[in-house]
Order: C-alpha cells, then structure tokens, then sequence
C-alpha cells in the first residue's frame, strides 16, 4: 500500500528554506512522450516542481500520527509496515494501540508473538505481525533496541525490504532516499515520463527519482512524502484531480492529452471462498479465544467459509506452517 509519510527529522516540519533550492530534473522521457516529438537526441530537460510539491505538502498533506513529532523512528517502522497494501483509514486505529502498548522494539520483545498476531486483528496479512516481531528481536540484539538510521543495517532487518527501508532512513531521519512505493510511481510515470503505467515500483524506479530529487536532505525527504500525497489525493489510478495538482503545470501526460497507458492488469476482486477469506476466519475465531480450540471448535465457527473440506484442512495447515497458529500435543490450536 501506500505510504503517506512522516515529515522528516530532526523537528518533522517542513524545512524552513523549502521551496528556495530549486527544483529536481531530469532529462526527459517525459519530453519523448509529447506529440511531435523527433527522439531523444532532442530531449528536454523535465522538471520536477519541488517548490510546488512543498506548498503542497504544507498545504494539504493529512495530519497523521506517525507523522507527528513525537513519533519514533520505531513507530515510523510500525506504520511503514502497517501501511503496506493497507488503506490509512484501517491501520491509523491498529497503529496506535500498538505503538501505544509497545513503544519500543524491547516492549514488543518482551511480549508473546502470539499478543502480537492478535494486536494484528483484520488489517489483513498477519504475518507482518511475526515479520515485525522479528525485527524487533533483531533491533535488540543488533542494535541495543534502537532502530538504525543506517539504510544497509535497515534492509538487514527481517522482513525489512527495499520500499520500507528507505522509507525509514528518510521519514524517521531525514536521510535523503528515494521512497518509491505504487502511489509514487505512478505520479513519477504520468507527471515526468507522461505515461500511463501501473506497476509495482523497480530499482528503476527509485534511481529515477534519486534523479530527481533535490540535493538537500530535509527538502528531499519532503519531496518524497509530498509525492505519495499527491499520489493519494490527486493523481488517484481512475480519477486523477490534474485541476488542483501542483504538478499540473509540468505534467508530461497531461500535455500529452492524457494517452492510454500500457493495458492495465487488474487484480482480481474475488474474495469470497479464497485462501485469504478462509486463514483470515479461522485467525479470526483464534484471536477471540481465551483457550485453545480442538479442531471440531475451529471448524465449527469457520468451515462454511470454505469451499470443500480439502480448502479448510489446507487453510489450516498453512497458518501452522506459517506460525500464525500452533497446534497443542492435545491436537487442540492457539495463537503461537
Ligand atoms: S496533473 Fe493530473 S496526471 Fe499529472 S500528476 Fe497531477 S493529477 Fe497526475
């Protein structure tokens, strides 16, 4: 999912001399994109409005607790994974009780994975929950407990990947990463490349927007967030709002006219009967129980949701394998 980002360190506001260091630039694919076009020996060089991109952000960008000050560069890791294909809306309650009841990566260690599934509750891939817990783990016994500001020792973490990472350096410390996520992207693709194109964000991608960032830190840190809000409130996939974009006056796709992109491939909608459906039931039922439950338990308060006896055991047997339920020498099942 997208990530809205917190503002950068060491006081998360935006930088005082932002929108005086110029913009970030490119030489343009956008350009190529542009009817009339001769190739890219006559390429021009595309800006990215940093200025406007800040106002922006000063302007509109949503007050959101792990942007606030007080947030912790823990913290800022639990959103970053909470946010991860999760609307804001659903992770902002989850996110607080957590960052409440474990406000550091040592109170979350002290706790039982199986508080921490169940903390989890439907936001949906529960294994984020096991992922965090062992970055925790790892945190403590690498890095006395406090998260690292150092972009390497961030992506050493367990289930700490090439997004999250960067995200981290630069919302929590104000490093200067691009922070690349599928919002971002398809503001870079449309805005600078004038394309039309949605796919998951690429080492490509990010060293394009390394491109163009600005060479000041905090200013950069506040591109990036300022283009995820973009992203999320204006260049939407179905309805972009180009009249109250602040890259309207340089976007590449909309000089272009707006062409049709590549085909776009539409994740599927069906959750009814799925895999998915059936794990998030019977985690469901496990969550709510005080004691472990034997299997007839489990099965009564989740079978239905599956398609054939077959798809249930399956369910089951993968959250085990997993480590999102463990199984008793009674044959009965619990959270780990
Ligand atoms: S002008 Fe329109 S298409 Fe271009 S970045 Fe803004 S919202 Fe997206």
């Amino acid at each position: 999912m997208k990530n809205v980002a917190a503002t950068p360190m060491p006081d998360r506001g935006l930088p005082r001399a932002a929108g005086s260091l110029g913009s970030g630039t490119l030489t343009g694919r956008a350009r190529a994109a542009l009817p009339g076009d001769v190739g890219p020996s006559q390429q021009e060089t595309v800006r990215l409005d940093v200025d406007a991109l800040t106002e922006f952000f000063a302007r509109h960008g949503r007050d959101l607790p792990w942007r606030r000050p007080e947030a912790s560069a823990w913290a800022v890791l639990v959103s970053e994974v909470m946010l991860q294909q999760t609307p804001v809306a659903r992770v902002r309650p989850v996110y607080t009780d957590w960052v409440r009841r474990w406000p550091t990566p040592a109170a979350l260690v002290a706790a039982p994975v199986g508080d921490a599934v169940r903390a989890w509750g439907r936001l949906g891939y529960p294994r984020r929950a096991l992922r965090l817990h062992e970055a925790a783990r790892a945190i403590v016994q690498r890095h006395d407990g406090a998260v690292p500001r150092d972009l390497h020792a961030l992506l050493a973490l367990p289930g700490i990947g090439d997004y999250t990472a960067r995200a981290v350096a630069a919302f929590a410390f104000g490093e200067r990463h691009p922070v690349v996520d599928t919002n971002v992207r398809r503001v870079i693709s449309r805005a600078v490349r004038g394309i039309d194109e949605h796919l998951p964000a690429s080492a490509a991608d990010r060293a394009e927007l390394e491109s163009l960032l600005p060479a000041d830190p905090a200013l950069a840190v506040i591109t990036c967030a300022a283009l995820m809000e973009v992203g999320a409130l204006r260049c939407t996939v179905a309805n972009p709002d180009c009249a109250h974009c602040p890259l309207a006056g340089t976007c590449a796709w909309r000089a272009a006219g707006y062409p049709p992109g590549p085909e776009r491939r539409r994740p599927a909608q069906r959750w009814h009967g799925t895999d998915r459906q059936v794990r998030g039931e019977i985690m469901a039922v496990l969550r709510a129980a005080a004691t472990p439950l034997d299997r007839t338990r489990l099965r009564a308060g989740t079978a239905s949701y599956a398609k054939s006896p077959d798809q249930w055991e399956r369910c089951l047997a993968s959250l085990v394998s997993d480590g999102l339920a463990v199984r008793d020498r009674r044959g009965r099942f619990a959270l780990p």
